[in-house]
C-alpha cells in the first residue's frame, strides 16, 4: 500500500474536512472516529505521511513515534478509558483490512470489547 495524498485522513490534516478533534500536538492529531463502534472510538494519526506502523518506524524521527505513543496514552486517559480498560488497534495493509492508507491507531472502549479476533 503506497501513500495517497487524497486519502481522507491527509484531507483532514490539511483542513479540507472537518474532523470532530480530541487532541492535537506538533506531531499528532486524535479525532473520533466517523462511524464510532463503541461508546469511545478515537483515531490517533501522525501528521507525517506514513502508510503504515513499520513504514512509521522506519521513516519518522524519534520525536515523531515518542509524541504518537504518548498521545495515545493521553487519549486514554482523556476519554476516561484509562481505568475501565480499552483497546488500540492498528488494522494494516490486506490482511488487517486497513480502508484509509494513512497510519492511525483506534483507541475503543466504554464497554467490554469481547475477544480479540472473532473465531475463524
Ligand atoms: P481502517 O479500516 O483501520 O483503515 O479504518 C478507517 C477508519 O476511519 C474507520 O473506522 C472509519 O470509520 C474512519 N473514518 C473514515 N472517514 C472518516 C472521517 N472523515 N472522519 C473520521 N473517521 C473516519
Amino acid at each position: 500500500m503506497s501513500y495517497d495524498t487524497n486519502n481522507v485522513f491527509a484531507k483532514i490534516l490539511r483542513g479540507e474536512i472537518p474532523c470532530k478533534k480530541v487532541y492535537e500536538d506538533q506531531h499528532v492529531l486524535a479525532f473520533q472516529d466517523i462511524r464510532p463502534q463503541a461508546p469511545v472510538h478515537v483515531l490517533v494519526i501522525p501528521k507525517g505521511a506514513y502508510v503504515s506502523l513499520d513504514d512509521f518506524h522506519e521513516k519518522a524521527s524519534d520525536a515523531e513515534i515518542a509524541a504518537f505513543t504518548r498521545a495515545v496514552g493521553k487519549v486514554a486517559r482523556m476519554s476516561g478509558v484509562a481505568e475501565s480498560g480499552y483497546r488500540v488497534i492498528a488494522n494494516t495493509g490486506v490482511n488487517g483490512h486497513q480502508e484509509v492508507p494513512h497510519l492511525h491507531f483506534h483507541v475503543l472502549g466504554g464497554r467490554p470489547l469481547g475477544r480479540m479476533l472473532p473465531r475463524e
